[in-house]
């Protein structure tokens, strides 16, 4: 079978881990702060948190912007579940908008249009979660603008987009947001095995953060309460916190494939470019553009869309993965899962990313992929299309 996405590791990484086993801590010791130092400084942001995963790094983020009872969060339809649990895990409202066909991102005029509805209710989200799709940004300008005039807070999820760039700079910079998120499992831009961080530029959400990843416990003698004696060993509960920590096994990993990040955005590029060569040719297949102006796309998935034709999703899965290609479908809206359903979302309620989940495949982009398997690819697309 051919994967839509696969991890690539090589004899350092191993080794990487290898050295931890045999000399480190194994839980959090001095590796974990070594990558998120090496994270935040490849970013350009200031702070990183490690946490065992990016859906752990999403809540401990939603938790320190205020996020409770009470709180309403918004996030994209076209996105995992997880975007959207993380507020439900504090308690708060979900919703979602809908998504912009051209590059299946949050629809920011859609937003702006449920931004101004929400207000004349008395209804503002105050926490955004917009998601960089398949590694290609959100409009982050228009995005602070109205979190501006509106008042919400921002957690870009960019568990896709780790190497992308908006604007020329890197996502996870946090120039428009409050926080940034990233995901190291394996199909993501790199493996962790498991893995997350979260990027601020905020001195305070970093304390908040890092505390909540391990218990709420602190031992810094500045946030303990009512204490003055400088004992090493005190510490303190300040908040319900969680045992979210990365291990050092699994930080080395991370700091090892970080180093040949470049590289792997690169070959996925070579590979995509043929891709959008070929397909471009396709009349009745869409693509999306993943280098607009200012934007760089980490190409974390490639994503092929029917066009008016009648051919479905569905169809073109159970064809490729007749052939061996697992092909995969990035995503069903979230609110259309049992679970959302039984919170109350109906069918209707984002009519592009119905639309999107109704006509769109991922097929396989990584950088393991060969040329032999990229033609086949391509050739067995081609076959499917033909198909009346
Ligand atoms: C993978 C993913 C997550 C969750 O990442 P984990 O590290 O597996 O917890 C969250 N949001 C999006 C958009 C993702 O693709």
């Amino acid at each position: 079978m051919i994967p839509y996405g696969r991890h690539d590791l090589d004899d350092q990484d191993i080794a990487a881990v290898i050295e931890v086993l045999k000399s480190g801590p194994l839980t959090q010791g001095p590796v974990v702060p070594a990558f998120e130092i090496e994270v935040a400084n490849f970013v350009g942001a200031r702070f990183g948190c490690a946490t065992n995963s990016a859906t752990s790094a999403l809540h401990v983020a939603c938790l320190a912007l205020g996020v409770g009872v009470g709180s309403r969060v918004w996030t994209s339809s076209n996105t995992f579940v997880a975007s959207a649990n993380c507020a439900l895990f504090c308690g708060a409202q979900i919703d979602f908008v809908d998504i912009d066909l051209d590059t299946h991102n949050m629809c920011m005029s859609d937003l702006e249009r449920k931004l101004r509805m929400a207000e004349s209710k008395g209804e503002l989200p105050d926490v955004l979660i917009p998601v960089h799709f398949a590694g290609l940004s959100c409009d982050m300008r228009k995005l602070a603008c109205l979190s501006q005039r509106f008042g919400f807070r921002v957690i870009e999820d960019a568990s896709h987009a780790l190497g992308a760039k908006f604007n020329d700079e890197r996502v996870g910079c946090c120039r428009y947001s409050d926080i940034t998120i990233f995901s190291f499992h394996p199909v993501k831009m790199i493996a962790c095995g498991e893995g997350g961080m979260a990027l601020t530029n905020d001195e305070n959400l970093i304390e908040k953060m890092r505390r909540l990843r391990s218990h709420g416990v602190t031992s810094d003698q500045d946030q303990l309460i009512d204490y003055q004696d400088q004992n090493q060993w005190y510490y303190q509960q300040l908040n319900l916190g969680y045992n979210y920590r990365m291990s050092d096994i699994h930080g080395a990993l991370g700091l090892s494939q970080l180093k040949k990040l470049n590289q792997f955005i690169s070959i996925r590029r070579k590979k995509a470019s043929y891709y959008d060569e070929v397909f471009n040719e396709m009349d009745d297949l869409g693509i999306i553009n993943s280098h607009p102006e200012g934007y760089e796309s980490s190409l974390h998935l490639y994503v092929i869309r029917q066009k008016q034709n009648g051919k479905t999703s569905k169809q073109m899965l159970d064809f490729l993965r007749g052939c061996g290609i697992t092909a995969n479908l990035h995503y069903i809206p979230v609110y259309l899962h049992p679970y959302y359903r039984g919170l109350g979302f109906e069918q209707g309620h984002c009519l592009n990313a119905e639309l999107y989940f109704r006509t769109a495949t991922t097929i396989p982009l990584h950088t393991q992929l060969t040329p032999d398997q990229q033609e086949y690819v391509i050739q067995q697309i081609k076959n499917f299309q033909a198909v009346v």
